[in-house]
């Protein structure tokens, strides 16, 4: 292996890297090869001590600068993300195992976008003037949280380390991150570029581990909100401790989200679009449309596209830039996805492509399409997190609209028509944070991001995030005397 991607040390505390080898070792594992790549530490307790005190007092003075401050230290850190973009992608390639044809477009340039967006909006974050009767009037102001701590989950690590970091940060807060510790390296090096763009020390700490290391970030007294991206039953333990010190928390959770396509769609867009919702990052996104409801007119050549087009993935070494399929982040995440395979065909889903692990080194998978799935089968109410598409059928408006919305979940919904008003009718129904409309999965930093129902609480992203980290105090002024009763 010719590109380092063993980092300094494991943890990055107060400005620089730091090391605790009591901590239980993390090997990282290259998914295409299942070769070692890195081996890393827990954080110990004294470790995730340092980084807490050390993300309170930066806060305190991080805070008195002003937006556009916070700001450009920002949108340097941007800068230099985009610069490094090429590297970054192949160290978030090495971590995750996705194509370097995606890594490149979608993880290092995402973090830098949101960087940017959060480091323009600082300048602008103030609170209002509200007149009163009598000449009296009142005025808020805007003020941080405090430590935020971050956890991530592992399908696009680079990314929400940024998503969470750059509203925290250009809101006044200081951050604690922990990665997954399956893909434990991105954020590390987004912990550099902070402390390079001007950053106090102290100010974005990252600390490694699974949960047990989680767990008590989410209880300290000092953290005044938790962020996750990750499960629905993570979500329910982390929202619940949080909920114990009456804790600010974005929950960005885990989704069964439907892709509706009616009859009168442009079949290519439709099936680009299934494509790009099921087998993009080979199926582990969250706001993947995993329930494709084909109208039945349209069906059969809705199927015999999506495989001739599915047959022309290119399934190979990720870090060649031709390759645009690549293995699942793990040997665990792949076990699972099988499991879900042999559940679709013993519930009797129709098998059209793929559905078997591609043998030799690695944790590869073949994208995998079942038809004649039912709203009861298991692959069509549970998250599989891999590159398994299942297709249903369907009649009519209102019969799908009630079935796409038959689930716990409510993360993202699609609808692929050439009927622009029945596009919104249908659209306004549906149970979804991010809806699209002929189109799937953009994710753009200026548009809020996160979901309804069991999916999640709070918003990323665009200036819905600011209200997520920030607090208003409002201060009333009396003009006039005080009228007191007595
Ligand atoms: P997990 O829910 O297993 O973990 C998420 C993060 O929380 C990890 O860093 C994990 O550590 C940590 N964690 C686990 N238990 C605790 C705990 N008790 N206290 C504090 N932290 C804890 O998710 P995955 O990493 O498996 O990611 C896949 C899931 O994430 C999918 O369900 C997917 O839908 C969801 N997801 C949601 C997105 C969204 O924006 N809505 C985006 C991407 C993914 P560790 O894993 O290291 O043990």
């Amino acid at each position: 292996m010719t590109y380092a991607t063993q980092p300094e040390a494991s943890h990055f505390v107060n400005g620089a890297y730091l090391e605790d080898k009591n901590g239980p070792p993390i090997e990282v594992i290259y998914p295409a090869t299942g070769a070692v790549i890195a081996t890393l530490h827990e954080a110990t307790p004294e470790v995730i001590e340092q980084a807490i005190s050390g993300a309170q007092a930066a806060q305190v003075d991080w805070a008195k600068l002003s937006g556009m401050e916070k700001g450009r230290v920002l949108r340097r850190a941007a800068d230099i993300m985009r610069d490094r973009n090429h590297d970054l992608s192949v160290l978030e390639t090495y971590d995750t195992g996705k194509p370097l044809q995606e890594t490149l477009v979608a993880d290092a340039t995402s973090g830098a976008d949101a960087l940017e967006y959060f480091g323009s909006v600082a300048a602008g974050l103030t609170g209002e003037h509200i007149p009163l009767p009598g000449g009296d009037w009142a005025y808020t102001i805007r003020e941080p949280l405090g430590v935020c701590v971050g956890l991530g989950a592992w399908n696009y690590p680079t990314q929400i380390a940024c998503w969470k970091a750059a509203p925290a940060l250009a809101c006044g807060n200081a951050m604690v991150f922990k990665p997954s510790e399956t893909t434990p390296l991105s954020a590390l090096k987004l912990a550099e570029i902070l402390i390079e763009a001007g950053a106090p020390a102290g100010l974005f700490n990252v600390v490694q581990g699974a949960g047990t290391v989680g767990a008590p970030l989410v209880t300290d007294p000092r953290v005044a909100k938790v962020s996750l991206t990750g499960s629905v039953p993570t979500g329910r333990k982390v929202y619940a401790s949080a909920a114990e010190g009456m804790k600010h928390v974005t929950m960005e959770l885990g989704g069964k989200s439907p892709l509706i396509i009616f009859d009168d769609a442009s079949l290519e867009d439709a099936v680009g679009g299934a494509i790009l919702g099921n087998f993009y990052s080979s199926g582990q996104v969250c706001s993947n449309g995993t329930r494709v409801f084909v109208q039945r007119g349209l069906k059969e050549a809705f199927l015999t596209r999506l495989a001739e087009r599915t047959q022309q993935a290119v399934i190979g070494d990720p870090l060649d830039e031709a390759t645009n399929f690549g293995p699942m982040v793990s040997e665990g995440q792949l076990q699972i996805v099988l499991n879900y395979i042999e559940a679709g065909k013993a519930d009797g889903a129709r098998l059209i492509s793929g559905g078997h692990r591609i043998d030799g080194a690695g944790c590869w998978i073949e994208p995998t399409i079942f038809a004649d799935v039912t709203d009861d089968m298991t692959i069509a109410r549970e998250e599989i997190f891999g590159p398994v598409l299942s297709v249903l059928d369907f009649d009519d408006e209102a019969e799908v609209i009630a079935r796409a919305n038959a689930t716990e979940y409510g993360l993202s919904a699609g609808v692929y028509t050439r009927d622009v008003q029945r596009g919104h009718r249908v659209i306004e129904q549906l149970q979804a944070g991010s809806c699209f409309l002929n189109s799937y999965n953009d994710a753009p930093v200026e548009v809020p991001f996160g979901g309804v129902k069991a999916s999640g609480v709070g918003r990323e992203n665009s200036k819905a995030a600011i209200e997520h980290y920030s607090q208003l105090k409002s201060v009333f002024v009396r003009m006039g005397e005080t009228e007191a009763p007595f």
